[in-house]
């Protein structure tokens, strides 16, 4: 998804995660992270700027329809808000840690090594590519190791991490690239399958992003009001969700192709943002949205509430880094 930040932010924020000052520390997990990156990619630390995704293609680029929903402070004697760090670091995968990879030859059909590590594809039930799941499981259990050294500034980075990857998890767009019925329908036609999964994807997420990043009251209340699912264990929440994200994506799915079908079908497309403010012929659409984001947001203050809070106060009483 985009606009991660914010869906983390108010969720944290809902279920009093606490704001205290946290010492910025240097990563020092070369031992025991051991997950494959990109080798062109360097840790950033991004303090008191902009969460967004840069790039010389508009077709990734988020900067031409991000605005700063949350005003991140710059650090103060080297310490930071720890909520912040859980917003901004929330987006942090989407900054280029898992492109440039060789992971599987299936990731061809994902958009890559990183579609592939941020998408779960499931198609006639028993199709199922990427490897989210794994990605969750790795960042929570970093974020085990980091609060058990009472090193809490990257304990919350990498439960932030944990979140990018479930909020990606709990994304329709990321759940299917489109419906069985429409790759039945153009089976012969692997290139205009191809087009409409990814124009698809890509508009949704600015469509989507804009309106979160814009407080759309609609978006931004589905996530405040939404109520706290309570989990015992992670694997719960990994075997019970991903079902109902895929379908979510039905009607999302049939509602982009009223809109978007006859221009884009031929080619890589990106809709111009004018397009998209104060549209009435996408209320329908944001109303789809504002249910799965109220949906997703329960989870992600589930995740927070019952997992990251407990591990972080016992750090905080242990700790002398703050
Ligand atoms: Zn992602």
């Amino acid at each position: 998804m985009v606009a991660h930040d914010v869906l983390t932010y108010l969720s944290a924020k809902d279920v009093n995660f606490p704001d205290i000052n946290v010492k910025i520390t240097d990563y020092s997990y070369e031992e025991v992270d051991t997950l494959r990156y990109n080798p062109e990619y360097k840790i950033e630390y991004r303090e008191g700027k902009k969460p967004t995704v840069s790039s010389d293609n508009p077709l990734f680029d988020e900067n031409i329809f991000y605005n700063d929903f949350i005003k991140y402070s710059k650090p103060v004697d080297g310490k930071v808000s720890s909520l912040e760090v859980l917003a901004m670091y929330s987006v942090e995968p989407d900054w280029g840690m898992d492109t440039g990879l060789y992971l599987s030859p299936i990731q061809k059909l994902m958009g890559g090594s990183n579609g592939y590590r941020h998408m779960r594809y499931v198609l006639f039930y028993l199709i199922r590519a990427g490897v989210l799941k794994k990605q969750i499981r790795y960042f929570d259990s970093l974020s085990k190791i980091a609060f058990g050294k009472n090193d809490i500034y990257w304990g919350i980075r990498f439960s932030a991490r944990t979140i990018h990857y479930l909020e990606d998890f709990l994304t329709p767009v990321h759940a299917k690239p489109c419906t069985e019925s429409f790759i039945v329908k153009n089976i012969l036609f692997p290139k205009k399958i191809f087009n409409i999964a990814f124009n698809y994807h890509i508009n949704f997420e600015k469509l989507t992003g804009y309106h979160i990043w814009h407080s759309n009251p609609e978006f931004i209340g589905a996530i405040e009001n939404s109520k706290i699912r309570e989990y015992r264990s992670l694997a719960g929440i990994l075997s019970n969700t991903h079902l109902k994200t895929r379908l979510m994506f039905y009607p999302i799915f049939k509602e982009l192709d009223r809109l978007w079908r006859k221009k884009m079908e031929a080619k890589p497309v990106i809709i111009e943002t004018e397009e998209i403010q104060n549209n009435p012929e996408y209320s329908r659409v944001l109303k789809y949205s504002a249910n799965w984001l109220e949906y997703s947001s329960s989870i992600v203050k589930g995740y927070i509430k019952n997992f990251l809070i407990p591990r972080l106060t016992e750090s905080i009483n242990g700790s002398k880094s703050i």
